[in-house]
């Protein structure tokens, strides 16, 4: 089969399939600022991880300015278990400062009227707001056609065979976004991620999965792990 027409299947599979089995929702609205700070939170991590670290940080501080001025120690503490919380409460603050010093307000929902290259013009301005963050924004937010894709849904890509793996991160992100229609990419992150959570985490559960019948790397990879196991249950 054509490599086109096998990754166009295993996009139907993941769409449909997958997206059902696994249960998979889209993210909920929020206000375009929001929607950049949750990216923060979300990136590598899962669904249900970041959702609750957002909920709490909104709930230890009265507004986002605060967050703005506060430690960031207090913001990591409010955003633990979530790993890497210290990096990541670094980044909320400088996102917020950015904001803050480029419109003196944490109003972006003027955003939403923008033509979409303007905005991400814009969007990517700002010091702290990274690949996956404005992505995410865009996509989540200004429903434009864009795919936010991090180190964790990235291995899910590269296994299914979507994308090379000497391809890096910001080229594979717009290679994948190639391959998706608008229409069909607002489920994509939250399928890839709920993969990388639940089976395609560093050590695949690939017996589990249900890409296994149409997965490239699922073969290999099972071969390995039977290999390791064998070489670690052989007698001295
Ligand atoms: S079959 Fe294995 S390698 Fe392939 S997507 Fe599933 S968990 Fe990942």
């Amino acid at each position: 089969m054509p490599a086109l027409a096998v990754k166009a299947r295993i996009w139907r599979r993941l769409l449909s399939t997958v997206r059902r089995d696994l249960h998979v929702r889209l993210p909920h609205s929020r206000p375009v600022l929001e929607q950049m700070l949750y990216a923060v939170c979300r990136r590598n991590c899962s669904r249900d991880l970041a959702d609750a670290a957002f909920s709490r940080l909104k709930s230890v501080f009265s507004d986002w300015n605060e967050v703005r001025v506060s430690a960031v120690r207090e913001v990591a503490d409010a955003l633990a278990p979530l790993p890497d919380a210290f990096a990541r409460a670094e980044q909320l603050i400088g996102l917020l400062q950015d904001v803050f010093e480029s419109l003196y307000s944490f109003d972006l929902e003027g955003l939403r009227n923008k033509p979409s290259q303007q905005a991400a013009k814009q969007l990517a301005r700002w010091h702290h707001a990274d690949n996956f963050v404005v992505a995410w924004t865009l996509q989540y937010a200004l429903d434009t056609h864009a795919l936010p894709l991090d180190e964790s849904t990235h291995r899910v890509t590269v296994r299914l065979g979507l994308i090379s793996p000497d391809q890096p991160l910001a080229s594979a992100a717009s290679a994948l976004q190639r391959q998706v229609r608008k229409d069909d990419a607002p489920p994509v992150y939250e399928t890839l991620s709920a993969m990388a959570h639940q089976f395609c985490l560093p050590e695949p559960r690939c017996q589990g999965c249900c890409m296994r019948s149409c997965c490239p790397a699922a073969k290999a990879l099972t071969h390995a792990s039977a290999t390791n196991l064998l070489r670690r249950k052989k007698p001295r």
